[in-house]
């Protein structure tokens, strides 16, 4: 068969592919370690006994849409279902997007949205985050005007570095831009929000769960959708569900992409457990935030650069002297190469790691993110092992 010709957007685009590594501590994808709490566990077994599998789930998940519209006491046509949060951002590009119109996207952030943009046939933009990895409200203001959008995407906190923006950051933006804006806050459950000292450990049930989240804004602004996901607080990665809450009239807007009765009824019976029981996750949103606090802390007594966290999860970089004897490690092992220092002394560590049977997120050759490796905070235990395989490797090294 001679080759097909298709869209050139799709054209330029390969099929997402994860190398699949063995591993005994997968700490690569910014999953939560924590298994679903056993008592919600067993209620989720218990449905599974009388589960319909032989009926359609409901056409517009309007179960799981009417329970998240009550607890934020809003208006159910607010939010829409998706599978996975990537869905909703899949979706809101050919939504907002296609061929002609524009999607301004930031950058370092979450890889996926340059190909979602891409695959709506849209014309991707980049703008900068600061060098410190936080949004800079008056540059993305002047970007939009400049470049005038149609669909801007914030991403708070910012995955892979971490980054969370307080809530001023994001009015200032929303306030000022004319175009649907997404705010994807996939792990704000882990931030601690505004006026909160990331030093206060005190338990997360004296804090408000969504502080300085852009949901406290639904009612003062109507041009931009929330999206949230239940794969990482909520221990569901598995079960790939997300939801928006935002204007209405976007919220129609997304709506006309999605299919009749997308989300699988199982996803949606778990989900709506989890979310009816997320007290029950304050636990151990609080564990990773102080395993957080720790982790950070041995890091950066290593000499690591860290980016500032509010995540489940850490980016960090070899400086200094530990980037120099990690980078000359890296080529007595593995030969020369045309690689930076800071890229040798990340790979090292990604390497070394990898040979212990743990999978950490290599982004060592990223171009903004040189010699950077993400890591998503695992279980007490298991950080406790890969933090000293890392220290043995720093001391092996020096
Ligand atoms: N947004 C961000 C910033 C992410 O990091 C991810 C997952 N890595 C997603 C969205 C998508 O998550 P999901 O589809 O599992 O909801």
């Amino acid at each position: 068969m001679s080759e097909i010709a298709i869209r050139s957007s799709l054209a330029g685009l390969e099929e997402y592919e994860v190398e699949t590594i063995e591993a005994k501590i997968i700490v690569n994808a910014n999953e939560s370690n924590y298994p679903v709490p056993a008592s919600i566990q067993q209620e989720i077994e218990e449905k599974t006994k009388s589960f319909l599998f032989n009926r359609y789930p409901p056409i517009k998940c309007e179960t799981l849409c009417s329970l998240i519209a009550e607890t934020l006491g809003v208006d159910i046509d607010k939010v829409r279902v998706g599978n996975g949060s990537s869905e909703l951002l899949q979706m809101a590009c050919y939504a907002f997007g296609g061929a002609g119109k524009k999607i301004a996207i930031p950058y370092p952030s979450f890889s996926m949205y340059g190909v979602y943009a891409q695959m709506s046939d849209s014309e991707v933009l980049r703008y900068p985050l600061n060098v410190e990895g936080f949004l800079d409200a008056e540059a993305v203001i002047a970007f939009c005007k400049e470049n005038q959008p149609d669909l801007l995407i914030l991403n708070n906190p910012n995955n892979p570095t971490g980054n969370y923006n307080p809530l001023s950051v994001i009015e200032q933006i929303i306030a000022n831009v004319e175009c649907p804006i997404i705010v994807d806050e996939a792990y704000m459950e882990f931030a601690r929000g505004e006026g909160v000292d990331p030093r206060d450990l005190r338990p997360l049930s004296q804090l408000k769960l969504v502080a300085g989240s852009a949901l406290a804004l639904l009612n003062k602004y109507h041009n931009f959708l929330v999206f949230r996901t239940f794969s990482k607080a909520y221990s569901l990665a598995g079960m790939r569900v997300g939801y928006s809450v935002g204007s209405i009239s976007l919220s129609r807007i997304l709506g006309k992409t999605l299919l009749p009765y997308h989300v699988n009824a199982y996803s949606l019976m778990a989900a709506e457990i989890c979310y009816r029981h997320k007290e029950d996750f304050r636990e151990q949103i609080e564990e990773i935030r102080s395993q957080r606090a720790l982790m950070i802390a041995e890091l950066k007594e290593l000499g690591m650069k860290v980016w500032p966290t509010e995540t489940n999860f850490i980016c960090y970089s070899p400086e200094g002297k530990i980037q120099a004897v990690l980078a000359e490690a890296y080529e007595k092992k593995y030969g020369y190469s045309n690689y930076s220092a800071a890229t040798k002394a990340g790979k090292m560590i990604f390497k070394a790691m990898l040979a212990e049977k743990i999978l950490l997120r290599d982004f060592s050759e990223h171009p903004v993110l040189q010699g950077c490796i993400r890591q998503t905070i695992g279980l007490p235990e298991e950080n406790t092992i890969v933090m000293n395989k890392i220290k043995n490797l720093c001391r092996e090294c020096l």
